[in-house]
């Protein structure tokens, strides 16, 4: 399953060197005999291979969490990060690492101080992550390409669509977002905004915004899905945080009911254990209040996606999801089957899409010639049942085996 859209190809030749694809083509007896001298042949009958995974949306808590995501087929991450030169570092490091995937960091994280994500996350070594007028935020992305960001992240959110009743956070001025997000465009910088409430995700729109991080919790409207198509703005959904918040303890189970994920190998058995302990769920409710409002909102996140998708908007698979790490991408495909997605949707979002947003198509994303071999060997048929993405055989990145590795490290928290 190349990922381009074709059908699979059964009894297939896949070669690859020196970390690329070479070819993918039938494999008839003259072909296999045309290899050159020295190719080592490895069988997988009755297998499907297909790209790696690309998350479009995490957060990395600990190296444990990226080992972890790799493990689970993820070869490609956008993190979120809050320090440039830390991110440009772990990136730069996780092209030679065969332990975690390669790092796209957005960054830093701009956001009003005391608001979403100044809740005790560290400020930038060198840039103003908190500017207050369009005249630092200018000065603040230009330092940020100079230390080599080639993504910045906003927070347009004043978090109360799942913390009311607590008080609303302050929210970054409209002058500062837009500055930030004129300035990083300017640069040649990609923008991406968090802002799940409409009015938000329609100021980020207005404002030049390449990506929307998080779904939008209202309907949207034909105006801004047509923004959206036309300037091809990637929507990031991130179903399974939404899910996640609107009821832990029934997302938890619900993740936990399949077998692929407890069995040995799985997750870890304190972790299983932890998830499943009512302080675990109720201390989401004690953070995020408004789980209700989240619960109400569920079916226009589910429709803002089914018509997104349908109007040709690039939606790319991103998960956020802190609690399952790696897997997030299987259960947030799920959730875009749920939405009208076929399995082949689902995979492409997960791989093709989240390689364009990140402006990495050309070398991922597809197995085709010339691109970079990050792919997996799965024991089950995904396009006949997204869930057979968990069943994963073996996992390539760079053309190297690198798991999975069955003592599986623990998720963070
Ligand atoms: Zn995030």
């Amino acid at each position: 399953m190349d990922g381009t859209g074709a059908p699979s190809l059964g009894n297939a030749l896949f070669v690859i060197s020196d970390g690329r694809i070479l070819s993918v083509g039938a494999a008839t007896p003259e072909a296999v005999k045309a290899l050159p001298v020295g190719t080592q042949v490895i069988p997988a009958d009755g297998k499907w291979i297909i790209p790696g995974l690309i998350d479009a949306h995490v957060h990395a808590e600990s190296d444990d969490d990226l080992k972890t995501m790799l493990n689970r087929g993820v070869t490609s991450v956008r993190l979120m990060a809050e320090d440039v030169a830390g991110a440009r570092a772990l990136a730069a490091a996780s092209r030679e690492r065969r332990d975690i995937p390669e790092v796209f960091p957005a960054a830093p994280i701009f956001t009003a101080k005391g608001g979403w994500w100044d809740q005790g996350e560290p400020a930038d070594a060198h840039v103003d992550r908190f500017p207050t007028t369009a005249e630092a935020a200018r000065a603040a992305v230009r330092k940020a390409k100079e230390l080599g960001s080639t993504e910045i992240k906003l927070m347009l959110d004043d978090m109360s669509w799942c913390r009311a009743p607590k008080p609303p956070l302050p929210r970054m001025k409209p002058e500062v977002a837009k500055a930030l997000i004129a300035e990083a465009r300017r640069a040649g910088l990609r923008a991406t905004v968090h802002a799940p409430k409409l009015a938000d995700a329609k100021e980020a729109i207005a404002d030049g915004a390449t990506a929307l991080a998080h779904g939008v919790i209202e309907p949207l409207d034909d105006a801004t899905i047509a923004a959206m198509k036309k300037r091809s703005i990637f929507y990031i959904p991130t179903m399974d945080i939404f899910e996640f918040l609107a009821d832990t303890r029934a997302f938890v189970d619900r993740v936990l009911s399949d077998p692929a994920v407890t069995k040995p190998g799985g997750l870890p058995k304190e972790t299983i254990a932890r998830y499943r302990t009512p302080e675990y769920s109720d201390g989401y409710r004690r953070r995020y209040p408004n789980f209700e409002n989240v619960k109400r909102n569920l079916p226009a996140l589910r429709e803002n996606l089914r018509r997104l998708h349908a109007a040709g908007v690039p939606v790319a698979l991103g998960t956020d999801m802190w609690a399952f790490p790696g897997l997030g991408v299987s259960i947030e495909m799920d959730l875009y089957a749920e939405a009208g997605f076929s399995p082949l949707e689902a995979l492409r979002s997960a791989a093709v899409t989240s390689a364009r947003s990140l402006g990495i198509e050309r070398d991922r994303g597809t197995l085709e010639p010339g691109k970079r071999a990050d792919f997996l060997v799965l024991s089950e048929d995904p396009l006949r049942d997204v869930r057979n993405v968990r069943k994963i055989s073996e996992i390539y990145k760079n053309g190297a085996k690198v798991g999975p590795i069955v003592a599986d490290a623990a998720p963070a928290r």
